[in-house]
C-alpha cells in the first residue's frame, strides 16, 4: 500500500499521540522537543510544560546534562539502548520505568526518541514473587529440619499470618483423626484480632470443625475462599469466630488422614490475588509432606524402639563381629544365655568365647564366611561365664561398606545342646539299630524312591553268598526282571504307595539278577515290605525283610514225601488203625484192616463225634471212654510218650461187641491210634482166669473138705470106735448094749450119709449125674415127703403143713424124681434142723412156664451176708445156735446143683429170728 507522504505523516502523528506508551523526542543536547499524550499524563504537565524541560529534568538517573550527554554518546555508538530508570512527576514523586532510546538521524539532523513504560506494577509483582519465594525459602527451611508436627506447624502459621497479614492462621485435624495422629487445634491470631479460642475442647471450635470437614465438599489441594459478606446470613459460629472472608485448604496425606489449613480475616472482608492462593496452596503441600515425613519418621522410630527392644530380648542371640572378628555388637538374649555383661563382650574376638577345639575352626572358617557372605548352621561350642560349654547352631550374613567392602557380620545363634545331646542319643540309638540290623539274622533292604538298593545287612551277603558291593548302589528292585516274574513288583509298588504288606511265600532265583563271576542259588523266601515315611508322611524309602524258609519248605516237601510213605504205611498195616486230627476232631483216615474189623466204613465215622455214638451207644459207658481217652491223649502229649494201651467194648457195624485194645501215638497235633481186637484173646483170657480161680477155689475146697472130714468122718468114727470098745465090756447091760449098737449104727449112717453126700458131690462135678426124666406127679411126691417129715416135727413139736392150691389137681412134671425128692428132702429137713418152734409150711405155685416151689419156716433165719455163699460146698452158718447141729455144708449145693441140672433156680428168703424161705422154680417142659 502505497500512502502519500502528507497522510503518511498525519497517520503517524495520531499513532504516536494516543499510544500507551509514552514518548520524548529530545535534541542530542537532551532537550525535550516533543511529547506525547501519556508523557504529559504519565508526569503531570502539560505539553508546553514539558518542552521548556530537558530530559535531565525528569529522569532521576541522570540528574545533570552531562550525564545525559554522556548517556548519548553511548547511544551514537550503539544507536539503540533500554534502561530502567525512574521519572519525575511534576509533583517530585517518581516512578519506575522502562525506556527504550533510540537516535534518529533526519537529513543529517540527529534527535533521540525515548519510548516509556510506567513499570510500577511490574517492579510491585516483582517484589510480591520475592516474597513468594522468600516465605517458600522460610517455609522449607522449617519444614526440611521440623522433628515435631506441632512446632513445624506452629512455625509455618507464624509465616503465614505475617505473609498474608492476615487476622488468624489455623491448622485443625479432622475430628475422626486417628489418635495417634490427632493434634490440638494450633492457632495463631493477630494481636489486635478478636481474640476467640480455637480448642479441642471449644464448642465453637468444634461446631466449626464439624462444619469445615463433614458439611463442605473440599477438593483435596485446593483453595477455598469465602466471603461472609452478609453478616445476618452466617450460621452462628463464623459470626462468633467473627470470620469475615476465609481462605481454607484439605491437607490429606498418604494415610487419608484429613488437616485443614486456614486463615481467617476478621477486621474486613477481603479477596486474595492468584499469587496468594498459589503460595497458599504451595505452603499447604509443604505442610503436607512435612506431615507425612514426620509421621513416618515416627513410626520409623516406633518401630526402631520395637525393633531395639525385639532385638534384645529376642530369643535368638544376636552378635555381629567386625573385619578382624571382635565382637562390636550384641543383644541382651546373648549376654544373659553365656552370662556376661555388655562390657565384657564387647570389643574382644569371638574366638575368646570358643572351646579350644573350635577355635581354629573359627579362624580358618571367619575369612571364608567374609568372603562367601553367609553361613547356615554353623556349630560351635561357647564358653559360658562360669566355665561350662553351650552347643550352638549359628546363621548369618555380612554387611558392607557402599564400596562393596566388609564391614561386619551379623549372626544369630540357637542352643543346640539339648538337640546336640539329643542327636547323640539318636546317633547312639541308631548306631544300636544299625548293628541290630547288621546282626539280625533276618535279611535286610532298604531301597530308594527310584528302587535303587541303597542299604543291605550281613544276612543278605550270607544268604545270597556275595559281598554287598555286588548289588549295592546298582540293583534295582523295580527294574528286576525276577521281581516282575515271581509277581513281587506289585506289592512293592504298593509299598511304595504307602503300605505295609507281607508278601506271598516266593523262589527267588537271583541268578539273572546277580552280575559276575558270583554263583548265588536259588532261595525261598518269606519277605516284609515295608514303607519309611518322613515327618510329612511321605514315603522316602521301602525296607524288605525276608526270612530264608528254603530249608521249611524242603522239610515240607520231605514230610509231603514221608506223609504218603506213612499212608501207604497205615493203609497196609495189619491192624486197624486211625488217624486223627485231634484239634478239629476230623477222622483222617483209617485203614483197610479198621473196615474189616469193625464194618464201619469212613464215610460212616468223619468224625471222632460219630465215632464215640457207634462205638459206644452206652452214654455212660461213653462218657466214660471219652474222658479216659482223652486223658490218656493229653497225658502222652505231656510226656510225649505213646498213648497208654487200654481195652475197650467197642460195637461194631454189625451190633457185635468187640474187646478193643486201644493204643496210639501223638503226632503233633493229630494221633494215630490201633485198634487190636482181643475177643477172642480175652475169651481165653477170662477162661483161664475163670480155671486159675477155680483151681483156687479147689484148692480152698480141699482144704474145707478136709477140715470137714475130719470132722464129719471122725466124729462118727470115734463114735462108732468108741462105742465099739465100749460094747466089750462084759458087764453091760441089755438096755445100754442096745443104745451103743444104736449111736454106733447112726455113727455109721452118718458117715455113710456124708460119703454118700461126697460122692454125689463128686460125681456132680464131674458130671457124672445124669437127670433121669419121667412123668412125676408131684402132689404125691410132696404128700410123701410130709407124710415122711411128719413124726420129726412132731418130735419138734413144729407144726408141718403142706399148703398147695394145686393140690388138689393130680399135676405131673417131667422131671428126675429122685432129684426133686432129694431137693425136697434136703429143704424140709433143714427147715426142721433150724427152726425150734413155730411152723413149716411148704408147697409149691404154679408159673406160666414153671412150678414154684417153697419151704418156709420159723426158724433161726440165715444172715443176710451169707445167704449167697450158703449153697456152696461145705459153707455152714458159723452160728452159736447151729453149731451144735450137725451137718455137713454139702446138702444145700449138692440140692442147688440137682435144681440147676433140672434146669430150675434155686434162692432163699431169710431173715435172722424170723425164719428163712428157700424157693426153687422148675421148668414145666423140659
Ligand atoms: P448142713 O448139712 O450143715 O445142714 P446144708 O448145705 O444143708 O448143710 O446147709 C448149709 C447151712 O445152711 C446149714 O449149716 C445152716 O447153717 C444153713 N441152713 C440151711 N437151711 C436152713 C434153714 N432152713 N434155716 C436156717 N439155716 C439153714
Amino acid at each position: 500500500m502505497n500512502i502519500p507522504k502528507k497522510e503518511h505523516a498525519v497517520i503517524s502523528h495520531s499513532l504516536i499521540q494516543n499510544s500507551g506508551d509514552a514518548m520524548y523526542l529530545s535534541n542530542l543536547d537532551g532537550k525535550l522537543i516533543e511529547v506525547n499524550k501519556q508523557a504529559c499524563i504519565n508526569l503531570g504537565y502539560t505539553r508546553e510544560e514539558l518542552l521548556k524541560l530537558s530530559i535531565s529534568d525528569i529522569d532521576t538517573e541522570h540528574k545533570s546534562d552531562e550525564q545525559v550527554q554522556e548517556y548519548f554518546t553511548i547511544l551514537e555508538r550503539d544507536k539503540y539502548n533500554k534502561l530502567s530508570t525512574y521519572h519525575q512527576r511534576k509533583d517530585g514523586s517518581t516512578f519506575p520505568v522502562e525506556v527504550s532510546v533510540s537516535l534518529l538521524n533526519e537529513n543529517g539532523n540527529k534527535f533521540v526518541l525515548g519510548i516509556s513504560r510506567d513499570i510500577t506494577d511490574h517492579i510491585e509483582a516483582k517484589n510480591n514473587l520475592f516474597s513468594y519465594i522468600d516465605t517458600l525459602e522460610k517455609i522449607h527451611e522449617i519444614t526440611i529440619v521440623a522433628e515435631d508436627i506441632e512446632k513445624m506447624i506452629f512455625d509455618v502459621l507464624t509465616i503465614v499470618q505475617e505473609v498474608f497479614k492476615t487476622d488468624r492462621a489455623f491448622f485443625l485435624s479432622s475430628l475422626t483423626v486417628k489418635e495417634k495422629f490427632q493434634l490440638p487445634p494450633i492457632v495463631i491470631t493477630k494481636d489486635e484480632a478478636p481474640c476467640i479460642s480455637i480448642s479441642n475442647t471449644n464448642k465453637l471450635t468444634k461446631s466449626y470443625q464439624q462444619e469445615l470437614f463433614e458439611k463442605r465438599n473440599y477438593v483435596k489441594n485446593e483453595v477455598h475462599v469465602s466471603v461472609h459478606s452478609n453478616v445476618a446470613k452466617t450460621p452462628s459460629y463464623i459470626q462468633e469466630l467473627h470470620i469475615k472472608s476465609e481462605m481454607l485448604i484439605p491437607i490429606t496425606n498418604s494415610d487419608n488422614t484429613n488437616y485443614l489449613l486456614g486463615i481467617h480475616q476478621c477486621s474486613k472482608a477481603r479477596e486474595w490475588t492468584p499469587l496468594e492462593k498459589k503460595l497458599f496452596i504451595e505452603i499447604s503441600r509443604r505442610i503436607g509432606d512435612t506431615i507425612n515425613r514426620l509421621q513416618f519418621y515416627y513410626t520409623l522410630k516406633e518401630s526402631e524402639k520395637k525393633y531395639k527392644t525385639l532385638f534384645d530380648n529376642a530369643p535368638l542371640s544376636y552378635h555381629s563381629l567386625n573385619t578382624e572378628g571382635n565382637i562390636i555388637d550384641v543383644n541382651e538374649t546373648w549376654l544373659h544365655f553365656l552370662g556376661y555383661q555388655r562390657e565384657e563382650v564387647i570389643g574382644k574376638n569371638y574366638g575368646d568365647f570358643l572351646h579350644t577345639k573350635w577355635q581354629h575352626v573359627f579362624d580358618t572358617n571367619f575369612p571364608k564366611f567374609k568372603a562367601r557372605g553367609y553361613v547356615n548352621d554353623v556349630h560351635f561350642k561357647i564358653r559360658h561365664k562360669k566355665g561350662h560349654y553351650k552347643y550352638i547352631s549359628l546363621q548369618g550374613c555380612t554387611g558392607c561398606y557402599p564400596d562393596g567392602s566388609f564391614k561386619q557380620t551379623y549372626c544369630v545363634f540357637q542352643d543346640i545342646s539339648a538337640r546336640k545331646k539329643a542327636e547323640d542319643q539318636l546317633k547312639q540309638s541308631e548306631e544300636k539299630y544299625r548293628l541290630l540290623m547288621e546282626q539280625s539274622p533276618f535279611i535286610v533292604e532298604v531301597y530308594d524312591l527310584d528302587g535303587l538298593q541303597i542299604s543291605v545287612n550281613k544276612a543278605y551277603e550270607e544268604l545270597w553268598q556275595i559281598p554287598k558291593e555286588v548289588t549295592l548302589f546298582k540293583y534295582n528292585i523295580l527294574e528286576s526282571k525276577e521281581v516282575l516274574k515271581t509277581g513281587m513288583l506289585y506289592f512293592i509298588k504298593r509299598a511304595y504307595a504307602g503300605e505295609t504288606l507281607d508278601l506271598p511265600d516266593h523262589l527267588y532265583k537271583p541268578e539273572n539278577e546277580i552280575k559276575g563271576s558270583y554263583k548265588s542259588r536259588s532261595r525261598w523266601l518269606r519277605t516284609k515290605v515295608y514303607p519309611i515315611k518322613d515327618e510329612f508322611e511321605t514315603v522316602t524309602h521301602i525296607v524288605l525283610v525276608h526270612r530264608d524258609i528254603t530249608d521249611q519248605k524242603e522239610a515240607q516237601a520231605a514230610l509231603i514225601k514221608s506223609e504218603s510213605q506213612f499212608k501207604t504205611f497205615i493203609q497196609q498195616a495189619p491192624i486197624p488203625l486211625s488217624h486223627v486230627d485231634n484239634t478239629t476232631g476230623l477222622i483222617k483216615y483209617i485203614n483197610n484192616q479198621f473196615l474189616d474189623v469193625f464194618g464201619y466204613s469212613h464215610a460212616d465215622i468223619p468224625t471222632m463225634e460219630k465215632w464215640w455214638k457207634l462205638a459206644f451207644p452206652d452214654p455212660k459207658y461213653r462218657k466214660f471212654v471219652i474222658k479216659h481217652w482223652n486223658d490218656a491223649v493229653a497225658l502222652s502229649k505231656k510226656k510225649n510218650a505213646d498213648i497208654v494201651p487200654e481195652v475197650y467194648d467197642m460195637t461194631c457195624k454189625d451190633g457185635s461187641v468187640k474187646q478193643i485194645l486201644v493204643s496210639g501215638i501223638t503226632l503233633g497235633d493229630d494221633f494215630l491210634s490201633m485198634l487190636v481186637d482181643i475177643t477172642a484173646q480175652k475169651k481165653i483170657e477170662n477162661e483161664l482166669i475163670a480155671a486159675k480161680e477155680k483151681a483156687e477155689e479147689s484148692e480152698k475146697l480141699k482144704t474145707a473138705f478136709l477140715a470137714n472130714m475130719s470132722h464129719e468122718i471122725r466124729t462118727p468114727m470115734n463114735g462108732i470106735l468108741g462105742f465099739a470098745e465100749l460094747l466089750k465090756t462084759p458087764s453091760l447091760s441089755g438096755e445100754k448094749r442096745k443104745k451103743f449098737i444104736r449111736i454106733i449104727t447112726d455113727s455109721g449112717e452118718r458117715m455113710l450119709a456124708t460119703i454118700n453126700a461126697i460122692i454125689e458131690i463128686s460125681k456132680i462135678e464131674t458130671k457124672q449125674v445124669v437127670p433121669n426124666i419121667s412123668k412125676v406127679n408131684i402132689n404125691e411126691l410132696l404128700q410123701s415127703q410130709l407124710n415122711f417129715f411128719l413124726p420129726e416135727a412132731h418130735k419138734k413139736e413144729i407144726k408141718l403143713s403142706l399148703t398147695n392150691s394145686s393140690l388138689t389137681e393130680v399135676f405131673s412134671l417131667f422131671t428126675d424124681y429122685a432129684m426133686l425128692n432129694s431137693i425136697l428132702t434136703n429143704l424140709i429137713n433143714n427147715a426142721i434142723k433150724y427152726t425150734n418152734s413155730g411152723t413149716i409150711t411148704f408147697g409149691y405155685l404154679k408159673k406160666e412156664n414153671s412150678l414154684e416151689f417153697f419151704v418156709k419156716d420159723t426158724g433161726i433165719g440165715i444172715p443176710k451176708k451169707v445167704q449167697k455163699t450158703i449153697f456152696e460146698r461145705f459153707t455152714r452158718v458159723d452160728h452159736e445156735s447151729t453149731k451144735a447141729i450137725e451137718g455137713s455144708g454139702l446138702g444145700l449145693s449138692i440140692t442147688k446143683a440137682y435144681v440147676e441140672l433140672l434146669k430150675g433156680t434155686i434162692w432163699v428168703k431169710s431173715e435172722e429170728g424170723v425164719g428163712s424161705q428157700f424157693n426153687f422154680s422148675l421148668p414145666i417142659k423140659s
